[in-house]
């Protein structure tokens, strides 16, 4: 898409621009009369509230932008590594070396999906000699050494000696026989699983991660007591979204130029986050307004305030309810 590199019509779903979503997504009377009356409600400890309306005296609109940004990522590392040799086929480097790190083919993922999966580089198999066992296939044993026994704990003992008793864990002979090697001295080569040879191969490890960044715009300068960080539980109208292999930055947003400038410095900053090992395999970025609106309403002959804000019509107030109680000692 050629789209983010203006804010022309074409940026916007239904070639609107943000001036004209303001509308949309403004909270009307009725809303925020609702969201308060939950709220009113909500606040009561245990009686029933009044059957009173709040009445609204002011609404303040102060829809705030969010945007945001995802980068899909494929990071890659390679690695040797290697498995007992038990006759498989090997992909040896024959007249050519083995690929260089991008090279390498590797499946399109689902964009988005995180995960993580290995593969073997092609013409990269060797076959050698295993080196903990030198070939054999077993190794000393390390309990015993190799001698495949122990002294018994009764030859040391003059005790036992003296009495001239057989003893039952060496019935008298003195040594005792090492369990871990069964006797043998030797043990079964666990990294050739006894095959006496290695298959050694490079190994592609790919990791497909999303970053995510986002940057909310900031509130009219006289509402400066709402926290932003409610924003995060709630929704607002998406009025662009642009989904590209490597989007570019949003410019002419001039109703609100922190977006712009938000997009331009988070694009660099998740390409700077990107390195000779990793690559950006699609990015998606939007910006939403969601509208929040600081409400003066009236209700049981006093006279209040809260914000209401998201689409979901939540509230935030500093001001306690406690007048409003009905008066038990709860509240
Ligand atoms: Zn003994
Ligand atoms: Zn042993
Ligand atoms: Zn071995």
């Amino acid at each position: 898409m050629e789209q983010g590199t203006s804010m022309g019509s074409d940026s916007f779903a239904s070639n609107r621009g943000p001036q004209n979503y303001r509308n949309i997504t403004l909270i009307t009377e009725a809303e925020a009369r609702e969201a308060v009356r939950r709220y009113v409600s909500s606040s009561y400890c245990c009686c029933k509230p009044r059957a009173e309306e709040p009445a609204i005296e002011r609404l303040t609109q102060m829809p705030i932008y969010r945007y945001r940004l995802d980068t899909f990522t494929e990071t890659r590392h390679i690695e040797k590594t290697c498995k007992p040799y038990t006759g498989q086929r090997i992909d040896a480097p024959d007249r050519e070396p083995p690929p260089l790190l991008w090279g390498i083919e590797v499946y399109t993922p689902k964009m988005f999906h995180e995960g993580l999966k290995r593969f073997p580089v092609p013409r990269s198999g060797e076959i050698k000699t295993c080196h903990k066992c030198v070939g054999r296939g077993r190794c000393k044993c390390t309990r015993c050494g190799g001698s495949g026994q122990f002294r018994c704990r009764c030859s040391s003992s003059n005790r036992q000696k003296s009495r001239n008793k057989r003893c039952p864990t060496c019935s008298g002979s003195g040594r005792r026989r090492c369990s871990k090697c069964s006797g043998r001295g030797r043990r079964f080569c666990i990294s050739c699983k006894g095959k006496g040879q290695l298959f050694y191969y490079l190994q592609l490890s790919v990791k497909w991660k999303t970053l995510r960044s986002e940057v909310v715009s900031n509130p009219h300068e006289e509402e400066p007591n709402f926290p932003l960080i409610l924003l995060q539980k709630v929704t607002g109208e998406v009025i662009i979204t642009d989904d590209d292999v490597t989007v570019h930055p949003l410019a002419g947003f001039t109703d609100v130029p922190e977006i712009s400038a938000a997009s331009e410095k988070l694009i660099q900053d998740h390409q700077n986050a990107c390195g000779p090992s990793c690559h950006v395999l699609r990015q998606h970025q939007t910006v939403e307004m969601i509208p929040v609106a600081n409400v003066q309403y009236g209700y049981s002959g006093k006279s209040l305030s809260c914000h209401v804000y998201g689409r979901e019509g939540r509230v935030y107030t500093k001001q306690r309810l406690s007048g409003l109680a009905c008066g038990c000692s709860v509240m």
